[in-house]
């Protein structure tokens, strides 16, 4: 077994009560999930803390510790040493391990955990004998127990002492699909696929809808979909993707309604099919990137509108925030990139030279009555994706 393990801290799963051990269990799961591709790891919890261990000689440490930092419900993470039970040895393991650190700092402060009531020292003389062993070890070093550049952390617990540093915060949040599932709509730009992200912080599942116009949209346009699904899934775990086939609808509506309406038209008839397809997958509530004044169709008007035609909650994550601010997590996410691919999206094809940017929602449903939705609908069939990170 390899000496380097990570331990993860789990973050506001410790505070949900009864649903704890449900939340944990689904968290390890999405743990193990991050590491595939890392060799061969073992991964276990034990008092509010994943353990990883590494069965392998040479394992990719560095791999596994970008991984974990995607894995939400982890609120830090630390790469720890398995040291002995036996002090003697443990000191100067804990001297060896931590030299590279300390040989950086000025001061520093040793912490001490011990669940294990069998251990021959309290937690106070552990932290009182390491520190002095530290000292004389490192004499440039000086102690300060308030604000020291390192703390040097020894937890004995299940046989085993533990010595790490410093730990790295991580993505925090609550475990990917602990908190239910939901559909994104996700278009090839840049809000959507950053506000499946956020919302899977908070816990959802994420399956996504897209939909494609061709030919008014071309097969580089849903590739550049495809990825940002799989860089999102990175965070989300494995995304079910269904692309709808859109052309004919839009073509009736341009057809059938009144032009400054066409977007908003085009928008509610987007989110009723999403809001069908999201019953038959049994996900409860739609999310979208929309933000408010950013675009026409995103007016407060256009979305009382837009929003009128959902039978279920819809999340728009974003709905307070500047561009900046979606731009800046979706650089942080690496989705940015693909994102400002300058392919069509079906929701630029047919645009109107001046929509109405205030409409009505009598008006609109008076222009939407003309279309036989039914009977546009009826047919559709979905392309089904499964995405994820490792396809
Ligand atoms: P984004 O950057 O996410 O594309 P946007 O600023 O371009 O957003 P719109 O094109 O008005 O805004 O779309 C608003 C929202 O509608 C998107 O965030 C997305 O959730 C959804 N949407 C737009 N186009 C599509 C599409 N082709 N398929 C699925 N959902 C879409
Ligand atoms: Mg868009």
């Amino acid at each position: 077994m390899y000496e380097e393990v990570i331990l993860l801290k789990l973050g506001e799963v410790v505070l949900k009560g009864l649903n704890r051990r449900r939340l944990e269990d689904l968290l390890v799961k999405n743990v193990k999930a991050a590491l595939r591709g890392c060799g061969k790891t073992a991964v276990w919890e034990s008092q509010s803390t994943i353990f990883v261990e590494f069965d392998d000689d040479d394992p990719d440490v560095d791999q596994a510790q970008a991984a974990l930092k995607k894995v939400f419900g982890i609120m830090n993470l630390t790469r720890a040493y398995r040291g002995s039970y036996d002090w003697e040895t443990l000191k100067k393991q804990t001297a060896d391990y931590v030299a590279p650190t300390l040989m950086r700092a000025k001061t520093f402060k040793v912490d001490a955990r011990r669940s294990d009531k069998k251990y021959p020292f309290k937690t106070p003389e552990i932290c009182m004998l390491m520190g002095e062993y530290l000292l004389n070890q490192f004499p440039h070093l000086t102690v300060d127990v308030h604000h020291p550049d390192v703390i040097v952390s020894i937890e004995i617990r299940d046989g085993n002492a533990y010595i790490h540093t410093n730990p790295e915060k991580a993505a925090g949040g609550l475990p990917a699909g602990t908190g239910g599932h939901g559909m994104l709509m996700l278009s090839g730009g840049i809000d959507s696929p950053v506000a499946g992200y956020v919302m899977a912080k908070r816990g959802l599942k994420i399956s996504a809808v897209h939909f494609e116009s061709p030919p008014y949209t071309s097969d580089r346009a849903k590739e550049k979909v495809l990825t940002l699904a799989k860089k999102m899934s990175v965070y989300t775990g494995p995304v079910d993707l269904w692309v709808v086939p859109f052309t004919e609808i839009q073509e009736a509506i341009r057809d059938t309604c009144r032009e400054d309406l066409f977007t908003i038209i085009m928008r509610r008839v987007m989110l009723k099919i999403t809001c069908r397809l999201a019953r038959e997958k049994n996900a409860r509530c739609i999310i979208t990137g929309e933000s408010l004044g950013q675009v026409a169709s995103q007016t407060l008007g256009a979305i009382q509108c837009t929003d009128n035609a959902a039978d279920l909650p819809v999340f728009r994550p974003f709905i307070g925030s500047d561009k900046q601010e979606i731009v800046d997590i979706a650089r942080a996410i690496d989705t940015f990139e693909t994102s400002i691919l300058p392919y069509e999206d079906c929701c630029t094809v047919f645009t109107p030279k001046h929509p109405k940017t205030n409409p009505y929602l009598e008006e609109v449903l008076e222009e939407e009555a003309k279309l036989d939705l039914d009977a546009l609908t009826k047919d559709l069939t979905p392309e089904y994706l499964r995405i994820t990170p490792w396809n």
